[in-house]
């Protein structure tokens, strides 16, 4: 077995910064399993999850390496690569929530407390229920994103607003389905009550695994960065719009209508407030990102659980996924205070400062003059 590894790293003479580096292949192990000649493990990680992949610190010195695409623009070559870890992702973030809920369901059936077993007991399949909702809007969001992929690889979508799509959709599943999935994983722990946090359950592996989701392959917020920067070009923004309309628009009985509504709305304001922003007070765009990032994530799965609401009726007769979509809009899609409707006043410069300096103190914790 060959291990393969993509690695960026700066040819000499090349300038500093993303544009000086270049992408390498480099083979790790020969056939009999030992490291090639100029890589050096200096240790293996002590990491609060996934133990069963192990991650190394390795020195590279006098290692072989392969230029892939030139000796320059790395970080655009290995960009192709970003959307497929970043798709894998997501998609393992649905997985995870799934399998645990059907842990926590197994269990609810067994296990018998306050007179009957726990599947019996209002509130506890009401909790379960609001996970399954956000495990069922994690998987549309992913397999959206499975979707686009797929399509540009196939090259059965090239154009600009293809490209548009999937570069701001990509980044939009990986990071609100891994937030979802760290939730979903300590609410499925606290469904096991204390067996949750015992280890011969192998229970906690469930939320230790969960929690590098948000982590690797960018974290919440330098992906909500990158969604910022790709939403206010090219018309991906307008592309991104299009296409929860699209999807929304097949949500046709009332109530999943109205949700597919929601999505349009949250999206509408997101859109106004990124205008506005930019015009009036660019200093607080960054502030907004991850707020911004997750409301059109949101509202993209919300289109999509409606679509698939209206789909279940209409095809299986089942009721199951337009309750699941109803109860994802319920949860809401904008999250912290939302963005206003989309003909709010815009902030003022000084009112954006104002707000910069007051989160600066909090979140700094360090007083606040006035
Ligand atoms: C188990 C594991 C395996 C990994 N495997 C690989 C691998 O195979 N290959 C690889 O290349 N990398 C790998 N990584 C690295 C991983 O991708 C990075 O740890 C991750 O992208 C975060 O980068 P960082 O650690 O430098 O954190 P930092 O960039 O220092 O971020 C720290 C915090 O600051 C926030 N932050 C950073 N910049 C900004 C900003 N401008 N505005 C607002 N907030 C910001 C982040 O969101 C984060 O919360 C792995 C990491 C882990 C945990």
């Amino acid at each position: 077995m060959v291990h393969q590894a993509l690695t960026l790293a700066r040819p000499e003479g090349n300038p500093a910064g993303g544009r000086g580096l270049a992408l390498f292949y480099v083979e790790v192990r020969g056939d009999d399993g030992a490291l090639h000649e100029g890589i050096a493990l200096n240790r293996l990680k002590d990491k609060l999850g996934t133990r069963k992949v192990p991650t190394a610190e390795l020195e590279l010195v006098g290692a072989r390496a392969t230029a892939v695409a030139g000796t320059n623009e790395g970080v655009r070559a290995i960009a192709p690569m970003l959307n497929v870890t970043r798709t894998w992702n997501a998609v393992v973030a649905a997985a995870g929530m799934r399998r645990g809920l059907a842990l926590a369901r197994d269990f609810a059936r067994r296990r018998a407390a306050f007179g009957g077993p726990l599947a019996s007991k209002p509130l506890h399949v009401e909790t379960l229920a609001d996970v399954q909702a956000e495990q069922e809007a994690a998987f549309h969001l992913a397999f959206r994103a499975v979707e686009l992929l797929g399509r540009e690889e196939a090259g059965a979508s090239s154009s600009p607003r293809a490209a548009a799509l999937l570069r701001l959709t990509t980044p939009l599943a990986k990071l609100a389905t891994a937030r979802q999935a760290v939730a979903a994983a300590s609410e499925i722990l606290e469904s096991f009550g204390g067996a949750g946090y015992v280890e011969d359950t192998g229970l906690p592996r469930l939320l230790r695994d969960a929690q590098v989701l948000p982590i690797w392959e960018g974290t919440t917020n330098v992906l909500s960065l990158d969604v910022l920067k790709t939403a206010a070009r090219d018309g991906a923004a307008d592309a991104f719009a299009e296409d929860v309309a699209e999807v929304a628009a097949a949500a046709t009985d009332a109530d999943l209508a109205a949700a597919g509504r929601v999505a349009l709305r949250a999206v509408d304001d997101a859109r106004a407030w990124l205008a506005r922003t930019a015009a009036a007070a660019p200093a607080a765009l960054e502030a907004g990102a991850r707020r911004f990032a997750l409301t059109l994530a949101r509202a993209l799965a919300l289109a999509l659980l409606a679509r698939q609401g209206q789909w279940s009726r209409d095809r299986e007769h089942d009721g199951r996924a337009a309750v699941a979509a109803l109860r994802f809009a319920r949860h809401g899609v904008a999250p912290g205070a939302g963005f206003g409707p989309a003909d709010a006043d815009a902030p003022a410069d000084a009112d954006a400062d104002r707000m910069l300096a007051e989160a600066a103190a909090l979140g700094n914790d360090t007083p606040l003059v006035h």
